[in-house]
Order: structure tokens, then C-alpha cells, then sequence
């Protein structure tokens, strides 16, 4: 481009209007990316209106202060942390955690090794490890007997100081029933 005689006031008004569009858009892209950044990250509307106000008013300066308090992940984010959680939580199930001491314990242990606490139960035919509430051998197809289950159940699953605790109520409960008789 070249200028007419000397107008070289004509290119400062240029170079101010270039300088506000450029400052305008960037204003303008700072608050539209601050918009989409909190929309991702939460769903709680008033978080979100004051975010966008902060960079709007304060534009790159309140990005700041924004990118200092916003939440630190995304909820796509939080969502697959979530999912991630529970598969391991899945993992440790399946793995198998001790009632008791709750050291881990593979899924096939009877007892468990570090407190003797009783795991699952042996079938009567086969001798695999049960769990508790399965009726019958998945293995070898014996039905539990259910009431060898039951008891299995209520002295193995519970660790030997709830034992004592409730053999010492069940005796509370004898002798009161006894006085009452009498
Ligand atoms: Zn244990
Ligand atoms: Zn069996």
C-alpha cells in the first residue's frame, strides 16, 4: 500500500483500529474459551455464569484467577476416574479382602491365612473353597446342606473377638431368660 502525501495520520487511525479489532478478539476468544473450559468441567450454573463474568470483565487477567480455581478435571475426566475406580474396587473384590484383618486373600483360600478367619467353605465332595451363600458345588454339583451352610456361616464368617462377643450376649441372654423364669 502506498500512502497520499504525507497522511501519516491516516495509518495511526489504521494501526489503532487493527490494534482494538486484534485486542477485541482476542477479548472476545478468551471468554468463548473460558465458556467451553467450564462447561466441560462443571454442571453447577452459577460456577459457570461466574467464571465467564470474571473473564469478561477481567479478560486475560480474570483468566488467571480462573485458571487458578477451576476444577482441576474435566467431567469426562472424572467420569473415567470413576469407571477406573470401580473396576479396581471390582478387581479387589474378586481378589478378595479378609473380613477380618482385611489383609488380600486369593479367591480360593479356605481360611484365611494371616488370622485363620474362615473364608469359604470346602465341599463335602470335592473339597474346592464355596462361598457361603452358594447352594451347591459349581465344580462337582453337590448340594450344600443347608444347615451345615447356615452354621458355617455364622462361625466362620465372623472374626473370633465378634465370637466372643456374641457367645458372651447369647450367655446374658440364658441367664436373664433363666431369672425371669424363676
Ligand atoms: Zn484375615
Ligand atoms: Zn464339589
Amino acid at each position: 500500500m502506498n500512502w497520499p502525501g504525507g497522511s501519516w495520520e491516516n495509518a495511526a487511525a489504521l494501526a489503532a483500529t487493527i490494534g482494538v479489532a486484534y485486542v477485541l478478539v482476542l477479548w472476545i476468544s478468551v471468554v468463548a474459551w473460558t465458556y467451553r473450559d467450564i462447561r466441560d468441567r462443571t454442571r453447577d450454573v452459577a460456577f459457570q455464569i461466574v467464571a465467564i463474568l470474571l473473564v469478561l470483565v477481567f479478560n486475560v487477567l480474570g483468566w488467571f484467577i480462573y485458571m487458578i480455581l477451576r476444577p482441576s478435571e474435566t467431567l469426562a475426566e472424572a467420569y473415567a476416574r470413576s469407571l477406573e475406580e470401580e473396576a479396581l474396587l471390582q478387581e479387589l473384590e474378586d481378589q478378595g479382602i479378609c473380613p477380618s484383618c482385611k489383609r488380600y486373600v486369593s479367591g480360593d483360600f479356605v481360611i484365611c491365612p494371616y488370622c485363620r478367619t474362615q473364608l469359604k467353605e470346602p465341599c463335602a465332595n470335592c473339597g474346592r473353597p464355596l462361598n457361603f451363600n452358594w447352594v451347591a458345588c459349581p465344580y462337582c454339583t453337590t448340594k450344600k446342606t443347608g444347615v451345615a451352610a447356615s452354621t458355617a456361616k455364622e462361625g466362620g464368617r465372623v472374626s473370633q473377638g465378634k465370637e466372643a462377643v456374641e457367645s458372651a450376649e447369647r450367655q446374658r441372654a440364658a441367664s436373664s431368660r433363666t431369672s425371669l423364669e424363676s
